[in-house]
């Protein structure tokens, strides 16, 4: 009897325990930066996405996302994973920032993945790119501004992958990285004359997708990619025409458009980032033009911000 009690007891205290340690879900994202390159309080571009719980991919590095990690209070000792959609500042300014915080955040060496798109050499008006891996190079290479860092606090290697994100490139989404289920895709994006890149997580029939900047001519791609993602994170930027200026629609899409591609994609849910003041004053309008052809949830991004797909 009192063995069958205690028995019981073990059953009732290990079912308890279970019910009291949630299992972590498969992917979540956390917000470090939901604003642009405007001053605005909110940091610049910034994502971590949890895998199994664990803060894995770094998705671009705007100015502010430091604080906002450190705020977040996330382990950066398996961020080994750095996805930047293109290489304007406010996307990737604090890199240096974040990958020194790694290096002092203890542990053994350090490898990063980093990928990125290819460069571009502008004529005429068109600004000239280096590749993410010549960038990197210019960052932490042998020559580099901060070449110390390669051996600081610790051993770091940095391994760098440019993808093509030219006129040529492929219109089919390219796997870049797979590992237990895990795996990133890639796809060119569009943002004027910088080469841009849209990326794809899935883990476990979970999905995000980020836009990056994009203006129309990516939206076939984002498209392709972006099909039956659990989440769909949109940079929002511009009103619909004529509400922004006009050269801002070479950069970025405006929200009608992002509500059909929405609805074109069967995304199953939508976050608007990378806001301006513009958008963020006029967010009833937003939210109504995506609305005419989007019915899924569609919420507004802040720093800190954590959601589960
Ligand atoms: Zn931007």
């Amino acid at each position: 009897m009192f063995k069958l009690s205690r028995y019981v007891a073990i059953l009732i205290f290990a079912a308890a325990n279970s019910m009291a340690t949630p299992v972590a879900p498969p992917l979540e994202l956390v917000v470090l930066g939901s604003g642009g390159p405007g001053a605005t309080g909110r940091a610049g571009a910034g994502y971590v996405v949890l895998v199994d719980g664990e803060p894995r991919i770094l998705v671009d590095a705007g100015p502010g996302t430091f604080v906002r990690l450190g705020e977040a209070k996330l382990s950066l000792a398996k961020i080994d994973t750095v996805l930047l959609t293109h290489l304007h500042i406010d996307h990737t300014g604090e890199l240096p920032g974040i990958f020194k915080a790694r290096v002092v955040s203890g542990g053994g060496p350090i490898h990063f993945q980093v990928f990125g798109p290819s460069g571009h050499h502008g004529e005429g008006e068109d600004a000239t790119f280096p590749s993410t891996s010549r960038f990197i190079d210019l960052l932490f290479g042998p020559a580099g501004a901060y070449s110390y860092l390669h051996d600081f606090a610790a051993p770091m290697t940095i391994k760098t992958t440019d993808i093509d994100a030219s006129t040529n490139a492929s219109k089919s989404p390219t796997v870049i990285h797979s590992e237990h289920g895990l795996q990133i895709s890639t796809i060119a994006g569009h943002h004027g004359d910088a080469p841009a890149v849209i990326y794809r997580i899935d883990y476990r029939h979970q999905s995000i997708t980020f836009s990056g900047d994009i203006d129309a001519k990516g939206l076939d791609n984002l498209r392709h990619i972006a099909q039956h993602s659990s989440l769909l994170v949109f940079n929002s930027v511009v009103l619909d025409p004529p509400g922004s200026p006009r050269v801002l629609y070479t950069l970025h899409t405006p929200p009608k458009a992002i509500g059909v591609l929405a609805a074109d994609s069967q995304v199953k849910r939508l976050l608007l980032s990378h806001l301006s003041p513009t958008i963020d004053q006029a967010r009833a309008s937003v939210e109504a033009s995506i609305r005419e052809h989007y019915q899924g949830p569609v919420a507004f991004a802040e720093d800190g911000m954590r959601l589960q797909p």
